[in-house]
């Protein structure tokens, strides 16, 4: 790596992590293991100051000496974080000139400090992938743009206490739309849209000749994912006094345990509809609770609602209205709650872009800066792109892509699939080229097939399908099945044969047929989960059916044959109603499915161990 290396830094409240510019384009930091983001976590124990995800693993034991969401404090006094204090489990105090400090085991650390030390890792992390010896000591660090003046300086400080000299700070939706490219965009108008962990804002950009211009940001340096959590942890601390009692009290790691069980329960909830959490409260006591999407998003929607209003104030200022946006971008973690995209996209009235990692896009526009105050040519950025996205159809003729058009070459992606029939023991694999969004709008580049999987039941075998793009354009296609190491693999030159018109002309049909293309990809995956729901019920019913009335079995009955009609049908949301509608019919059945489940769990342990 270069000498003039500066590193891009994304210092978020919950996970924090890096990027280089390379000659091939912007690349973010990873360990050994692959693993990009560093939570935003300290730790002080016995054994020293650890930093991450080892840090996060120690908050339930050492909850008053584990520091994270240390950004919100930056640059703030006691009185702005009155409504943060108290679930904080570790100990805030005044500091000097009407800032807080973190009490930690007597030590008084400024909040500059504690993110010193989680910027000091990142750059130990980056130099270990750098030439042996060489050392970082210039970054460029994003801030959401609602970040005040003294908020951007403590910023800074944390820079320069851990030994970087701070080129630029960056407003993160400056950067988003940075590493998407979209300073390549002619003449358009962009919402980027970042809800993260501890803070919300909302951008309108306009891009024209590769300038970008702010026309106006609003946002909550206070509103984030840390707020559907504590949605979620007042849900149960209410549930958990009314089941033992209200004099019951929460020790510290009993708290840390309940955010901790809080942010996965959500994190579940983004892709299941419902998730379970269980809490051991000492002397035997177990509290239970399945928490279903609908009860989430109930709790979660004046939130999701208050960014909405955000957006409706930032279009307000730029004097805008939602039909003159042409690209939403969405950043940060919390833009993965399926809540967040439908209510963005039902204000903007457009489907939100969300290609790349929203947690990695930051970080990858703060190296792209970094790049551009190093000197190191755009050019070579921008030549050296895909120009189609690369996928491989998924069941019912749509189009995984695991590669984005415009993704900076040689780069690589893995995605994991399953099996849909029982007992299946190949898959064939079949490579595209396109921006359309089913199968048979794409250009074929090739198929293949995986044989010689041991028969499983549906949905057990994990194959991951992996696409390496070199930088001659070659693209080596290969799968494996983790359970039983089976592999395959192909080579294709996909870019063989195009020429410049037929990618510009396969990229405008892409946009022609963008609505049209999207409600067939959703009508596909409606009906691969309404499959999926009616084998489970189907399934159900063998091992639990006995529970049912009558009249619930007759229910039941009903709502599975509407559901087989309706997925023969073209309607979305027929589709989605009846899937809904058969779910509830079921409910008894799940429920006595998950009776079954915990009895046979706390049958198998003492009651101390759950
Ligand atoms: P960031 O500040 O951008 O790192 O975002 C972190 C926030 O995103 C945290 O509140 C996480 O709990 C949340 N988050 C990450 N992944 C998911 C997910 N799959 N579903 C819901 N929230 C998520």
């Amino acid at each position: 790596m270069a000498d003039n290396l500066i590193l891009g830094i994304d210092l978020g409240t919950t996970n924090s992590l890096a990027a280089v510019m390379t000659p091939t384009g912007p690349e973010i930091v990873r360990d050994a293991d692959g693993a990009s983001l560093v939570p935003s976590v300290i730790a002080f124990g016995a054994g020293g100051v650890t930093v991450g995800a080892e840090a996060r693993a120690h908050a339930v034991e050492n909850p008053t000496a584990t520091v994270y969401s240390v950004k919100r404090l930056m640059g703030k006094s006691v009185d702005d974080l009155a409504r943060v204090m108290d679930v904080l489990p570790y100990d805030v105090t005044p500091g000097k000139h009407d800032t807080v400090c973190v009490n930690v085991q007597g030590r008084h650390m400024s909040p500059q400090e504690l993110s010193a030390i989680i910027l000091r890792d990142i750059k130990t992390r980056a130099e270990a992938i750098c030439q042996p010896g060489q050392k970082i000591t210039r970054a460029v660090i994003t801030v959401p743009a609602y970040f005040d003046d003294s908020q951007r300086q403590a910023t800074r400080d944390a820079g320069r206490i851990a030994g970087l000299e701070v080129c630029r700070i960056v407003n993160e939706p400056t950067a988003a739309a940075l590493a998407y490219g979209l300073d390549r965009a002619e003449d358009a108008c962009i919402a980027v849209y970042d809800l993260g962990g501890g803070t919300f804002d909302v951008s309108i950009l306009r891009v024209s000749g590769g300038v970008f211009e702010v026309l106006s940001t609003q946002g909550d340096t206070q509103l984030g994912g840390d707020d559907l959590d504590r949605e979620l942890i007042n849900l149960l601390t209410e549930e958990i006094r009314s089941q033992f009692g209200a004099e019951l009290q929460f020790p510290p790691a009993t708290r840390q345990a309940l955010r901790t069980f809080a942010e996965a329960t959500k994190v579940r909830l983004s892709t299941e509809e419902s998730a379970t959490v269980e809490v051991a409260l000492g002397g035997g006591r177990v509290f239970t609770r399945t928490i279903t999407r609908d009860e989430f998003e109930s709790l979660a929607s004046k939130w999701v609602d208050h960014t909405i209003e955000h957006c409706a104030r930032a279009l307000r200022d730029a004097d805008l209205g939602p039909q003159d946006i042409d690209q939403v971008v969405m950043v940060g973690g919390s833009t993965r709650v399926p809540l967040v995209r439908s209510k963005t996209k039902d204000f903007f009235q457009r489907e939100p872009y969300t290609a790349v990692n929203p947690d990695e896009i930051v970080a990858l526009g703060a190296a792209v800066q970094a790049g551009i105050l190093a000197g190191i040519k755009r050019d070579t950025l921008l030549l050296d792109v895909t120009p189609l996205s690369l996928g491989i159809e998924t069941l019912g003729g749509a189009v995984g892509k695991l590669i984005m058009r415009n993704s900076t070459i040689p780069c690589q992606a893995a995605e994991t699939f399953s099996t849909y029939v029982d007992g299946q023991t190949s898959v064939d694999i079949h490579v595209l080229q396109g921006e359309r969004e089913l199968a048979k709008d794409c250009r074929s580049l090739g198929k293949f097939q995986l044989t010689g999987i041991p028969p499983m039941p549906a949905g057990a075998p994990r194959v991951q399908v992996s696409f390496m793009l070199d930088a001659n354009g070659i693209l080596g296609v290969s799968a494996k099945e983790l359970r039983s190491g089976k592999a395959a693999s192909v080579q294709i030159t996909p870019a063989h044969g195009l020429t410049h018109d037929e990618i510009d002309s396969m990229v405008q049909e892409s946009y022609a047929h963008a609505i049209e293309d999207l409600n067939a990809h959703r009508l596909i995956d409606l009906r691969n989960e309404s499959e999926r729901i009616l084998v489970a019920i189907d399934k159900a019913i063998e091992t639990s059916g006995h529970v049912l009335s009558d009249q619930q079995r007759q229910a039941l009955d009903a709502a599975v044959a509407d559901l087989k009609t309706k997925r023969q049908q073209d309607d979305c949301d027929a589709v989605y109603e009846a899937m809904g509608a058969a779910n509830e019919a079921a409910t008894p059945l799940t429920e006595a499915q998950m009776d079954d489940v915990l009895s046979q769990t706390v049958k198998g342990r003492k009651m101390d161990d759950v």
